[in-house]
Formats: structure tokens, C-alpha cells, sequence
């Protein structure tokens, strides 16, 4: 520890080096260096004031801890040294050493103060007194400082710790946004969505959820590929968040999926804003070199304030309202009522009945005669599922076979009315057997196969079955649906295109499919006699047909006039509840042996548990 003596009387710096318990001042290397090495001090002895500014000024990190001042030592202002030595070092202790009567001189103390650091020492003094107390203000200096070392340390540790804390603030606040947003469009994700459902719904407040889908982005991928797929979710949700309501969590659930949750005072205001929202979806984006029409299906379900409702269950009803939308032909709003929350229920409860039916013997089949137009002869029957539940009666096929078409069932329903119909071939002397096949069988894995399997065990001939599709069947994937017609029918199986017509191929189109038959939607038929356009439609649709060879049926031919009309257009088979309703077993063995139809023929029975066919 340093301490620093201002003195101009050299028999005064002995003095000091005494009170120090320094060595004798007749050591010349001591004295003459002006310092002297005691244990724990180092004394650093000068004349003037100015020798002392340029002591402390030089110090550099060897810094004094206390200065002694002799304030009445001639040539040395005391007051005049302090204060300079105080502007160059805040923390050094200054010890004036003084006459009694200026102890505590005021003016002192306001040019080199704090008072903490300033103290007196009267004159005459005694050694260990100065020794002292430059001893306890050296440690006080000491510990003084260690303690700012400590609080630089302590506020380096601080910042530091501060910065970690900021970094890793941002860097959950990262992970929190990356948790709650889908990385394509940074629009929130189901996650978000759902807990903003749920903080919506615990408000009370009334609101509005729409769940949006866009129609047909398979094709988008399929054809494009999925950067243009890509590209254009992220155009469809810009332009959704574009055109919700200010206040709306707009957020993409995954897919082609998005929902969009709002405030709206009723069906009507609610109403609206799908209908902006369709909008923005329905118009054409640029997608890297395409222009692409997109279009869009919306759920939309209305949550009345009051008992607050579970996310999870208004995401259901959306999704339910949504399916609606796109059974009823997509590019539509539905909001969703509670029918549909019962029309699932009964449709669980019929997949439920309909996967036990098989096995419970509920299923058989029915066989409608396909006849010749000229001499009435029949050519086939179309083999159609008749379902008996013990539970409901008699299920319509209309109803039964789209709900098995939406579950796996169909499979192994198909299964079974082929099996059955192929078996019924054996009590026939040489008519086919014309089988329905849903969609989902059709672009089933291994659908040739499977087929050519079944009839090779039955031990038929592939010219006696008849496979019935419909366009939807081929339309979707038509070089494939293509290339597995042409297959069957290179084996020699006979196709029809079933309700042909009501789908979106043209006569055109269907030139590259290998078919047998067109069979003309019953819808049409209604038709002839009573709209013109319905006569010139099946016109020339079989004038068509005729010139790409292709057969034609008329479905649901219901009076003489039709026939009588038909038979004039050049129509080639004949089917429908006028020549026979679809007949039961026993009853379609015995009219395929009499080979013709006749007015007496058509007044057979009808089946049981077929009446209801005769409305619809
Ligand atoms: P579809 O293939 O168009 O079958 C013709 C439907 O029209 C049958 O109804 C038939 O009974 C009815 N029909 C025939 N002539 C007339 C008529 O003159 N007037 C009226 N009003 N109706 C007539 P069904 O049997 O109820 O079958 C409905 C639909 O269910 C069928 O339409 C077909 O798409 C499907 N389907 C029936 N059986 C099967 C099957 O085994 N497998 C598959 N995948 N679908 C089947
Ligand atoms: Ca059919
Ligand atoms: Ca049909």
C-alpha cells in the first residue's frame, strides 16, 4: 500500500519514516530514492505540492492509498494540494496534518471532500498516531477497492447473465412461434387454432368458424408438382388473411386445409364473409409459369354465446359441414345444423350394420334383364345388392353402397356380389352378367388381377362378365383407368360406362377408353317425350356411340313411348321396369331360359322386398 508524504522540512521526512517504523535516514540508497520499503507500506516522501500532483498524476496502476499533508509546511499550500490531489485520484485518503486551531477548516473540506476521506491530524503528533491511522485508511482503501473490483465483476456477471437472459427469451420466443405456426405460409397452425377456438368459446361470446378446402389441389400437385402445390397455399392464404374480417385468426391446418375464426353478428353477416373468402379463393393464381383456377369448399358453423362450447366439437362440425359442401358438388358454403350431426350418427350406425351383413346372411342380389331392342331378346342381367337389416328393413342400394364406398367396406362387399353374380352365370344357358363396381374398387391395387382371379376360380369365361363403371371411376386418373380397361378387355371382359351423361366426359373424351357399352342415364330417358333437349341428348348420344361401335342401353325405360322412341333413335338394348323390374334368383334362372321377353313376361312377380324401387 502506497502512501504519499507531503513535507518540505527534510527533518520532518525522517519524522515520518519513523512513525513508519522505517530504518535509519542515514541510509543513503533509502534516502535518497525518497521511498523506503516498510512491511506492509511503501512511503513515498516529497518537498512540494507540485512534486506531489506529479507523484499521484504518474501513479498509473501503482496507485496511493492515503496522502499526508503538512498544511502549514512553508511553500506547500495544503488546501491547494488537496484539491488537486483529489481531482486527479476520488478515492485517495487525505490526512492533513495541521495546527489545532485549523482542524476541520471548512473550505478544506469543500475542495478536496468527500468527508469521509479527509481527517486530521493534529500538530504536535505523535508517531504511532499517524502510523496509525494511515493504517486503517490504507485498509479501508484496500478493501475499498477489492470491494469495486468485486462490484465490476459482479456487474460484468450481471450483463452477462442479463444477455443470456435476452438471448434465450429470443430464442423461445422462436421455439414458441415455430410451435405455433406452419412453416409454409407463417400462418398459425391446428395447434394455435385451437386454443384460439378455445379462448374464443370461454369468452361467451358469439362467433363464427369457417373451415376452408380447396377442391381438387391433388390434381394441382399431381400435375405441377408440389412447389406449385406449395406456392399456391401460401397465394390462397395470403389472400384469405386479405379478405377475412380485421379481427380473424386466419391459420392453415395442414394440406389444403384452412380455418378462419371471427366475430359475426348472425347467419347473415357470417354468411358474407364466406362468401368473400370463396371468393378470394375461386380466382387465378399465378404459380411460376401457370395460371392456375383454384376453387374452394367452406364448413361454416355459427357458436351462440352463453354455454361455452368444446373446441374440439365446433372443429367436428366444421368438418362436417365441409364434407356437405363437398358431397353437394364443391365450390359451396354450408353451415352446419344439427341434421348433419344425425345423418353421421345413422351413417355410423349403417356402416356398423353393413360390415355385419355379410356375415349374417342379409345380402343378396337382384337381376335386371338387359333386352334387345328388336325381338326383346335377353342379352344380361344387371346383378344389383338388395340388403335386408334386421334393424332397418330393407335398405335402399343408393343409400347403403356410397356410405360403404366411404369406408373400407366395399371391398369386401364387391367381393361378394362377385362371387354371387358369377355363380348365378352357371343357372343361365348363355346371357352375361352386368356388375356394378364402385370407384374405390375400380382403382383398387391389383384390380385386373383380383378380377381375372375370381372368374378363373369360378371356372367363367371373361365374355360373360360385364364390368360397370362409372366416368367418375376413370376420371380422376384417366391414363391409368385407360390402360386397365384396355388390359380387361384385351382378356375379353365386356365394359359399360354406367349414367352416361351425368358425369363431365364427353363423347369426345371417351374415345380413348376401351369400352362395350354406353349406358344412357335413366335421367334422360324421363326426359324423351316430355323436353326436347333430353330427346336430342339421347339422340345423339346413340348416334355417336353407334359410329364408335359402341352399344348403347337405355337405363330406367319406364313406359311403351320410351320404348316406342328409343327403338326409333336406334337405341340397342333395352333395360328398366317396363320390360322387367329387377327379379330374384329363381325367377331370373327361369326368364333367362325363355330367351325373350313378352308382353306376358313382363307381368312377373315382382321380388319381394323391392317395392321401394317403384319411386325411386
Ligand atoms: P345403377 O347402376 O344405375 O342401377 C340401376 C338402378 O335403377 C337400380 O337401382 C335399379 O333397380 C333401378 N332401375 C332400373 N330400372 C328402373 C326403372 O325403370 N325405373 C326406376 N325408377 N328405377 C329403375 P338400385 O338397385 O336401387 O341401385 C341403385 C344404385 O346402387 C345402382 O345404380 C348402382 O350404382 C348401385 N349398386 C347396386 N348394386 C350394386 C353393387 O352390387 N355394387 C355397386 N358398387 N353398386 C351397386
Ligand atoms: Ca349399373
Ligand atoms: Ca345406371
Amino acid at each position: 500500500m502506497r502512501i504519499l508524504v507531503v513535507n518540505d522540512e527534510p527533518s520532518m521526512h525522517a519524522r515520518y519514516r519513523q512513525c513508519f517504523g522505517a530504518p535509519d535516514a542515514t541510509d543513503p540508497a533509502a534516502a535518497q530514492a525518497g521511498t523506503n520499503d516498510l512491511r506492509e507500506f511503501e512511503l513515498v516522501l516529497v518537498d512540494q505540492g507540485g512534486d506531489a500532483v506529479d507523484q499521484l498524476a504518474n501513479a498509473g496502476e501503482d496507485q496511493f492509498a492515503v496522502a499526508l499533508i503538512d498544511i502549514c509546511a512553508s511553500g506547500v499550500d495544503g488546501r491547494q494540494t488537496a484539491a488537486q490531489l483529489r481531482a486527479i485520484d476520488p478515492d485517495i485518503n487525505l490526512v492533513i496534518i495541521t495546527e489545532p486551531s485549523a482542524i476541520g477548516n471548512a473550505e478544506t473540506a469543500l475542495v478536496a471532500g468527500p468527508p469521509d476521506k479527509i481527517c486530521y491530524i493534529a500538530k504536535p503528533f505523535e508517531a504511532p498516531q499517524v502510523a496509525q491511522i494511515a493504517g486503517v485508511l490504507g485498509r479501508r482503501w484496500s478493501s475499498d477497492r477489492l470491494l469495486a473490483l468485486a462490484r465490476a465483476e459482479l456487474a460484468a456477471k450481471t450483463a452477462a447473465l442479463e444477455l443470456q437472459q435476452r438471448e434465450l427469451a429470443e430464442l423461445a420466443r422462436q421455439a414458441m412461434h415455430i410451435a405455433n405456426h406452419d412453416p409454409l405460409t407463417d400462418a398459425p397452425n391446428r395447434h394455435a387454432f385451437l386454443r384460439a377456438l378455445g379462448e374464443e368459446a370461454a369468452t361467451g361470446n358469439d362467433f363464427a368458424m369457417a373451415l376452408i378446402d380447396l377442391d381438387r389441389f391433388k390434381l394441382v400437385n399431381d400435375t405441377f408438382g408440389h412447389w406449385a402445390g406449395d406456392e399456391l397455399v401460401r397465394q390462397v392464404c395470403a389472400a384469405l388473411r386479405q379478405n377475412a374480417p380485421e379481427d380473424a385468426v386466419v391459420a392453415r391446418l395442414g394440406g389444403d386445409e384452412f380455418a378462419v375464426l371471427f366475430t359475426a353478428p348472425g347467419e347473415q353477416a357470417a354468411g358474407m364473409v364466406c362468401d368473400r373468402l370463396l371468393a378470394a379463393c375461386a380466382s387465378n393464381f399465378q404459380v411460376f409459369d401457370h395460371s392456375l383456377h383454384a376453387s374452394a369448399s367452406i364448413g361454416l358453423v355459427l357458436v351462440e354465446g352463453g354455454q361455452p362450447p368444446n373446441p374440439i366439437d365446433v372443429m367436428r362440425r366444421a368438418d362436417l359441414a365441409l364434407t356437405e359442401a363437398k358431397r353437394r358438388g364443391r365450390g359451396i358454403i354450408r353451415l352446419f345444423d344439427e341434421a348433419m350431426d344425425e345423418s353421421i350418427r345413422f351413417r355410423r350406425r349403417i356402416e356398423g350394420g353393413l360390415a355385419q351383413a355379410i356375415a349374417n346372411d342379409e345380402l343378396r342380389l337382384v337381376y335386371q334383364p338387359i333386352v334387345e331392342r328388336g325381338d326383346l331378346e335377353i342379352v344380361a342381367f344387371e346383378a344389383l345388392l338388395r340388403w335386408d337389416s334386421p334393424d332397418y328393413g330393407t335398405i335402399p342400394t343408393g343409400l347403403f353402397i356410397p356410405i360403404a364406398e366411404e369406408s373400407n367396406l366395399i371391398h369386401e362387399l364387391g367381393d361378394w356380389v362377385l362371387t354371387q353374380a358369377l355363380e348365378m352365370l352357371q343357372r343361365w344357358p348363355d346371357q352375361y352378367v352386368s356388375v356394378n363396381f364402385s370407384p374405390r374398387q375400380f382403382r383398387r391395387q391389383n384390380f385386373v388381377a383380383h378380377v381375372v382371379e375370381r372368374v378363373q376360380h369360378a371356372g367363367i369365361a371373361p365374355t360373360r362378365l360385364q364390368i360397370e363403371i362409372t366416368e367418375t371411376a376413370i376420371a380422376d386418373d384417366a391414363e391409368r383407368a385407360a390402360e386397365t380397361l384396355y388390359r380387361l378387355r384385351q382378356m375379353g371382359f365386356r365394359i359399360a360406362l354406367d349414367d352416361f351423361g351425368t358425369g363431365y366426359s364427353s363423347l369426345y373424351n371417351i374415345r380413348r377408353f376401351s369400352l362395350d357399352c354406353l349406358k344412357i342415364d335413366k335421367s334422360f330417358i324421363d326426359g324423351i317425350g316430355r323436353e326436347r333437349e333430353s330427346a336430342a341428348i339421347v339422340q345423339s348420344i346413340i348416334h355417336l356411340a353407334r359410329a364408335l361401335g359402341l352399344e348403347v342401353v337405355a337405363e330406367g325405360v319406364e313406359t311403351p313411348a320410351q320404348v316406342q322412341a328409343l327403338r326409333i333413335a336406334g337405341c340397342s338394348h333395352l333395360q328398366g321396369y317396363h320390360l322387367s323390374r329387377p327379379l330374384e334368383a329363381d325367377a331370373a334362372a327361369d326368364i333367362a331360359h325363355q330367351r325373350y321377353m313378352s308382353p306376358a313376361v313382363i307381368k312377373l312377380p315382382v321380388a319381394p322386398g323391392i317395392a321401394s324401387e317403384a319411386s325411386g
